[in-house]
Parts: structure tokens; sequence; C-alpha cells
């Protein structure tokens, strides 16, 4: 078996002991006499995987009583357009910070759901970069204020999360959820699709308080109604169980390591060896984004011209490292340094780097 270093952007490279006991259950699950795929959402084998999540999930988030977890499909797509369904009333307005790809596909549909306000908006500085969290204008009777914890295009990563007074804020955590600890209770509600730090696809974790549930709208279908899935432990329908059987082992995985105190040093050591492999090569490499909003989980980069940006990500292929290559919306270079990307491969990487720059600059 041979298994490439993985720097993809989602879906992403998870810990090889996950796979391999995914694996080893997989036929049979825990002496049920069949697969975790073939047995009914209802059935206590699967009850035990399901909520066992819910719980690290809690454990791990340290996450208060007045928070509900909830699993449902649709990806943190789906999100962008549920959100503004239960908690945009007509007459009220949310604020919104577009701070890049995802926020503006988040942006444009709660647009079409209700009333916008945009109290930043990136587009002169390219979104490669972040305001400084008190300077951003708030607006005290907004329904809430939505935020994107990390861009996952552009590289870019809020390192603190502004204070909105009363107004809730709302954050899609897709493409950083569980890589650092976390002031859960400054977020009525956060979302994250689970193929970047904590599964596969097609499983998305949506964290939402309490009060939030209170205001949802009633005129939706069950589906879209948060309460449907509050109320339901998830399981008003069938929910996407073998994903779901998937974040459960990566969860586990997680808390044996160290949980989030562990990740977030981990995130600081890959993306610090992969910064520093840029700002050491004299000028090969730049990293368009200031150093106060560097993402720790998708290192962008350019190099001095899009031939050598081919050659570098080829060159790193054929030496075990794929997935290199920038998003096609902006070109470069992207290393994505998830939760599951072992120091060593960053080390890999930023030695990789070294050479390429000696040999080409
Ligand atoms: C990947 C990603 C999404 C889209 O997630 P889907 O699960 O594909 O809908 C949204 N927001 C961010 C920040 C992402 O990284």
């Amino acid at each position: 078996m041979h298994r490439i270093l993985n720097f993809n952007a989602g879906p992403s490279t998870l810990p090889l002991p996950v796979l391999e006991q995914a694996r080893d259950e997989f036929v049979e699950f825990r002496g049920t006499g069949m697969s975790i795929v073939e047995m009914s959402h209802r059935a206590k084998p699967y009850e035990e995987v399901h909520f066992g999540a819910v719980s690290l999930i809690r454990e791990l988030l340290d996450l208060p009583d007045h928070y509900k977890v909830l699993f449902l499909g649709g990806g943190a797509t789906l999100q962008f357009a549920m959100v503004p369904m239960n908690l945009l009333p007509a007459g009220r307005s949310c604020d919104f910070t577009l701070t890049g790809s995802w926020a503006k596909k988040a942006c444009d549909d709660a647009r079409k759901i209700g009333s916008v306000s945009v109290v930043y908006d990136g587009k002169p500085v390219n979104y490669l970069s972040l305001p400084a969290p008190a300077d951003l204008m708030l607006d005290p009777a907004a329904a809430y204020l939505h935020l994107t914890a990390n861009e996952t295009i552009g590289g870019v990563q809020w390192q603190s999360f502004p204070d909105a007074g009363e107004v809730p804020i709302v954050c899609d955590m897709s493409s950083d959820f569980l890589s650092r600890r976390l002031p859960v209770d400054r977020f009525g509600l956060i979302y994250a699709g689970a193929q970047k730090n904590v599964g596969p696809a097609g499983a998305t974790v949506v964290l939402i308080r309490d009060d939030m549930l209170e205001r949802c709208a009633d005129t939706l279908p069950a589906y879209l109604d948060y309460r449907t899935h509050a109320e339901g432990d998830s399981l008003y329908n069938t929910p996407p169980v073998f994903a779901l059987y998937m974040v459960k082992l990566v969860l586990e995985h997680l808390k044996a390591a160290g949980g989030l105190a562990a990740a977030e040093k981990w995130a600081d050591q890959r993306s610090g060896l992969v910064y520093d492999a840029i700002e050491g090569s004299g000028g090969f490499y730049s990293c368009p984004v200031p150093p106060h909003c560097r993402s720790k989980m998708n290192v962008v980069f350019r190099l001095p011209s899009e031939a050598l940006e081919k050659t570098f990500v080829a060159e790193a292929a054929a030496a075990g490292m794929e997935g290199l290559k920038g998003h096609r919306s902006v070109g470069g270079c992207r290393a994505s340094l998830y939760n599951a990307m072992p120091i060593a491969g960053a080390e890999a990487l930023a030695r990789f780097m070294a050479e390429f720059a000696a040999q080409n600059g």
C-alpha cells in the first residue's frame, strides 16, 4: 500500500488509524452480522455511534448545556440558506463580513431570503486580508452577524473574533472546526461541513444555542427547520450514517491525541514550518496574506512565475506530496494542513520547498 502526503483542501486527509478501523469493521460491524451502512438508523449499534459522536463533540468543545449538536446533510452550502431562512425574519437585517469566496456564497443566499448589510468587504484587497475585529461597525439591532472563520481558498483566518454584544454570531467553521480552542459562548450558531477536519463529505455539524432555536421561523418545511432536528436528535430522517460513523472515529482519535489544545499546538507547528519556509526563501516564495490573518489550515503562496508554480506542483507530486495547486479561482499554490496532516508531512513539504528554491532560484 502506498499513501501520499495529501495537501488537498477538501475532501482531505484523514487519520490513517481511522481509515484502518473503518476498513476492519466495514463488512461486519462489531458482531452485528451486518455493516453499519446496512442497519436501521434506529438500531442500538447505530444509536451508540450517533449519540457517541454528539457527546464527543460536547466534550471536546466543553459545550455548555444550552447548545444543541445537530447532524445534517447538504454540506455547509445548505447552511448558507438554512441560516437566513430560520433566523432572518422580514423587517430585520443581518450583518455580513465578505472575507472571501465562501462568505460571498453565504451572503448571496442570505440576500435571496432577506435584508443583508455588508460590514466588511475585502474586495479592494482581493480578499487577502481581514480587518481588526474591533474596527467592524456592527449594527446593534442586527438579527445576527455572519463570519467565515477560515477562508479555505484565500488562506485568511480570524485569529480572534469580534465582540458583537447582544447580536448572536453565526459562523461558518467548515475548514477550521476543531483545530483550536474556541470561545463557544460568543456564538449563537456554528456550522461546519465535515470533510475538512472531521470526517468524509456528507455530514454537516451544526451547534445551535437554545435561544436561537426559539427564534426560528414557523413557516419552514420540516427538514429546513432547525427545531425539527433539535427535537428529533438529528434522527428525524435517515442521517448520513456512514459519514457520521467516520466522524465519531475521527473525534475519538482527536480526543485520545489530546483534544483541541493538542490540535491547536499542531496547527501552529505545521503552519509555522511552511510560513517559515516561505519567509526564509529570500523572496523565492511569497505569501500574499499579512501575518495577522494568515490561515493555519490553508497556507497560500506564490512562486516567481506561473511556469515555476506548475513545475513546483508537478515535482512535489512526483515526490509524494499532492494537492498543492491553488484553487482555480486564484491560482498560485496552497498547502492545506488540516488536523490529520502529520507534523512530519509539513516538515517534508518545508524541506522540499527549500530544495526547490535552491535549484530554481
Ligand atoms: C468547503 C467549505 C464550504 C462548502 O462546504 P460543502 O460541505 O461542500 O457545502 C463552505 N465553507 C467553507 C469555509 C468551506 O471550507
